[in-house]
């Protein structure tokens, strides 16, 4: 079957490997699509596979194959189906932090999202997989496994109606955090450099948009009778805005650090942290939970996140990633 293979360099290419065996309790499925994730780039950009490796975890295919113990799954079952499942039982689990988990960390797709067919295993099938009905269109369903990261997020994170928040970078995962701040019924500030990402972000439903930082202090005040932001949610950004963001919140606000910034955080002002009572607040991956939260979320609310997906083949791979870091699409599909 077809393959996307990533060398430890960063490098991909289209090769051929034999289809995947299943078991009693598992099935198999014929790949549709992929979605080109920020951590995959960010795995292929750093070279941070130690070995040939076949990413991708947003995948939506049917059911080709299944295990004479499946009874939840039929052949032609088109399905949604996320990489990681955690045991839901060790100390990180216990206490929340299911990425955390050793079972987590290991549990994979077989052989991985970008490629023809796929080994979905039984733990996958009981709390990562999701069945697409009729009424939902697949391209929406792919985004249960990134929306699911950014709702986890939400989870750990105060916001009421009338809130203003501050996005940092209006990628595809600035868009999904707005889409979330709306549904609450907050307001949101969004910046990126980019000024066709600016303009884009406030047809996702973004209030107000800027390019650069110097007139942030009065989009935040206007909003919020000078009291500061609500809350800042980075998604992309130098690290050595962080220090500065902070004097963007009011007095009990919170830093949602939800990306690996870059370069050089700098000094951080402990002080204003704890005398305003400021959080930073981390969240990473997903969880059963929150696929499950983020898969209804789809399918009833139209979101329409579909139309920031460019399609493209697998042996366009190379140029999609390429066409990801120079930020020309919010998100590359890899259609098999
Ligand atoms: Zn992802
Ligand atoms: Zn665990």
């Amino acid at each position: 079957m077809l393959a996307i293979q990533t060398d430890a360099t960063g490098k991909s290419m289209t090769v051929n490997i034999s289809k995947p065996h299943i078991g009693p309790d598992e099935v198999l499925i014929k790949t549709i699509g992929c979605g080109l994730c920020g951590t995959d780039l960010l795995k292929i950009n750093l070279g941070l596979l130690r070995q040939p490796t076949i990413l991708g975890h947003e995948v939506v295919g049917h059911v080709v194959e299944k295990g004479a113990r499946v009874v939840d799954y039929q052949l032609g079952d088109l399905i949604v189906v996320a990489h990681h499942v955690p045991c839901g039982t060790c100390h990180y689990c216990l206490h929340g932090n299911h990425s955390m988990c050793a079972t987590f960390k290991k549990t994979n797709l077989d052989p991985g999202g970008f490629c023809e067919f796929i080994r979905l295993s039984q733990q996958h099938l009981d709390h990562t997989t999701f069945k697409i009905t009729d009424d939902f269109a697949w391209q929406e369903a792919l985004f249960t496994e990134p929306l699911a990261c950014c709702e986890r997020s939400f989870q750990k994170l105060t916001i009421l109606p009338g809130d203003v928040l501050v996005i940092v970078g209006l990628g595809s995962i600035g868009i999904m955090m707005t889409k979330l701040v709306k549904r609450l019924g907050g307001k949101v500030i969004g910046i990126d450099t980019d000024t066709h990402r600016c303009s884009q972000a406030l047809s996702y439903g973004a209030d107000k948009t800027i390019e650069s930082i110097d007139k942030l202090h009065t989009l935040i005040n206007e909003p919020t009778q000078s009291r500061g932001a609500d809350g800042i949610i980075f998604t992309a950004g130098p690290a050595g805005l962080l220090n500065e963001s902070l004097l963007w919140l009011r007095d009990g606000g919170f830093v949602n650090l939800f990306s690996h910034l870059s370069g050089e955080v700098g000094p951080i002002d402990t002080s204003r942290l704890y005398h305003h009572e400021i959080q930073i607040i981390t969240s990473y991956s997903a969880t059963p939970e929150s696929l499950k939260r983020s898969f209804d979320i789809l399918k009833h609310e139209a979101l329409n996140l579909k139309q920031m997906f460019e399609p493209y083949r697998p042996d366009q791979f190379e140029q999609a990633v390429k066409d990801m870091n120079e930020r020309k699409v919010y998100k590359a599909l890899i259609e098999f």
